[in-house]
């Protein structure tokens, strides 16, 4: 093993390929060492900063001959602890923060060529004054970056129409293990020639390799966006009225999104300039955001809209509801939505669970897993949100009322996670639907998944990366 002096030529190499200025050894690192829930700190032997494909492939070449691994950072949003270093202080932060230019747009093609440290939201705001849709919406995306969205395969409020990050990506450009580059920035929308290496590299996590840039698929924009808020007597009315969104509206439907009354409360009590409606409402113990684009225009899509919630109040599905008037009232609605998290946060430290089961079998599994939880800790609080049309909830658990969060956190994590994980895994679901496996659920994978896939998985792992340099320790166990 080679000992941290014997690194400093590697650092003068790495710094003779990117220029002084980024390559960071000294001074505030939080920001790249730390994740976002402060639930890993680690300490880089240097954060890298390539502005171009051939400095992160000259960057991975000279780590790789040194030994030293690497983690491909984006956004730092991840919420699963696998973009940040470890302890030791011997891995290479790679940030692609440099790397943010739109190379093309091919309008006829409908697609985008970016490159992977474009902030989301900045492509999003490109693309719409181009006149096209990018769809990719979540409540990181001010923060988050391309290459990091491709990388966890994100999904966000917008899967249900446009599927997740994997379904809008159509080209990959990537700097392997070995520091070669692959051009895959193809924009065929059919293209079966071989292993599909795109969908590969998709969802690695950094565990493969680079993600320098993609080609990703654009939409026109809607003629109009409306937004609604119904109340429902329970989950599965929420089940029920979203059959019936999809029969209504069917490709206009582009969010459903639900939200329990405590989660909504928490929204209410830490955002009290947030008028949520309906909070409180004894008779509807979830609340439904509903997104309608409308590809003819506003008129229509209020019409269809109103017929949508006709039925739904005669079927008893919902309580009431309200549409939204204007754009800043659709603002609104989605601000409390995005805001649960952070609510949460500050209600204090708490037990997150990003889940998917079937659509079919949600209102089970949650009445069932309400019950084990109350059970196995009394008084307990459940903070139940999320993307219910593509059957992923965020399933949180937060401690009792006047409890210790900290003490909750330490004390119970453990049992709470296994009692959900157990739960979700009876109803043929996913421990992680949108998060990834990071570096905080690598015990979980070998726990619920197939031996099978495992050693396909560690196969793959192997033959891309057989010195372990890229994100060693993330997703799989080593
Ligand atoms: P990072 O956090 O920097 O990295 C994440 C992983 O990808 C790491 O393993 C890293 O090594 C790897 N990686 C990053 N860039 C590259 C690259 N260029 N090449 C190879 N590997 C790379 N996620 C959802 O899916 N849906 C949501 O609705 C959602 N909501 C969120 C809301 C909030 C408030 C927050 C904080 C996070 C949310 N997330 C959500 C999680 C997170 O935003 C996503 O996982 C996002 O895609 C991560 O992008 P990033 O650029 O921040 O990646």
């Amino acid at each position: 093993m080679t000992t941290t002096t014997d690194l400093t030529p590697l650092l003068a190499g790495l710094r003779q390929i990117v220029g002084d200025a980024n390559v960071l050894t000294e001074g505030d690192l939080t920001g790249y060492e730390q994740d976002w829930r402060k639930r890993a700190r680690g300490h880089a032997l240097a954060v890298v900063r390539p502005a171009t494909t051939p400095e992160v492939s000259a960057v991975v070449k000279a780590c790789a001959a040194a030994g030293v691994s690497l983690v491909p950072q984006g956004g730092n949003t991840g919420l699963v602890s696998g973009s940040t270093p470890d302890e030791s202080g011997r891995q290479v932060v790679l940030s692609l923060a440099r790397m943010a230019a739109i190379r093309e747009i091919d309008p006829d093609n409908l697609t985008v060529t970016v490159e992977a440290g474009c902030v989301l939201q900045n492509l999003q705001q490109a693309m719409e004054k181009e006149g096209f849709l990018f769809p990719l919406s979540l409540a990181a995306e001010g923060s988050c970056m391309i290459g990091g969205n491709l990388a966890t395969n994100a999904g966000g409020t917008q899967v249900l129409r446009y599927g997740n990050a994997r379904e809008l990506c159509l080209g990959l450009e990537v700097v392997n293990a070995q520091g070669e580059v692959w051009n895959g920035l193809t924009g065929l929308r059919k293209d079966n020639t071989g292993y599909d290496l795109r969908n590969l590299f998709v969802g690695s996590e950094g565990t493969l390799g680079v993600i320098t840039a993609a080609t990703m698929k654009l939409f026109p924009l809607p003629a109009a966006t409306l937004t609604a808020w119904a109340a429902v007597p329970s989950m599965q009315s929420a089940v029920a009225l979203l059959g019936l969104a999809q029969k209504h509206l069917g490709a206009n439907l582009t969010g459903f999104e639900a939200m329990g009354q405590f989660a909504l409360s928490l929204v209410g009590k830490h955002m009290p300039q947030l008028r949520v409606p309906f909070l409180g409402d004894e008779s509807a113990p979830y609340c439904v955001l509903l997104e309608n684009s409308d590809s003819e225009s506003e008129e229509h899509a209020r019409a269809q809209f109103e017929r949508l919630l006709e039925t739904a109040f005669d079927q008893g599905v919902v309580s009431d509801a309200v549409v939204a008037e204007n754009i800043g009232q659709a603002n609104v609605l989605w601000h409390i939505r995005e805001s649960i998290p952070m609510a949460q946060s500050e209600e204090g430290l708490n037990v997150k669970h990003d889940i998917s089961v079937p659509v079919s079998k949600i209102a089970e599994f949650v009445e069932v897993t309400d019950a084990i939880l109350r059970e196995a800790i009394p008084g307990v609080r459940l903070v139940n949100f999320g993307h219910l049309g593509d059957g992923n909830l965020h399933y949180n658990v937060q401690a009792p009322e006047n409890g210790d969060p900290k003490a909750f956190l330490r004390d119970e994590e453990e049992r709470i996670n296994d009692l959900v994980y157990r739960s979700v895994a009876s109803f043929d679901g996913s421990f992680s639907a949108e998060h990834g496996v990071g570096g905080m659920k690598v015990d979980k994978l070998e726990e619920y998944e197939a031996p099978a896939a495992l050693a396909m998985m560690r196969a793959i792992k192997h033959a891309l990366d057989p010195q372990n340099t890229m994100n060693p320790g993330r997703m799989l166990a080593a």
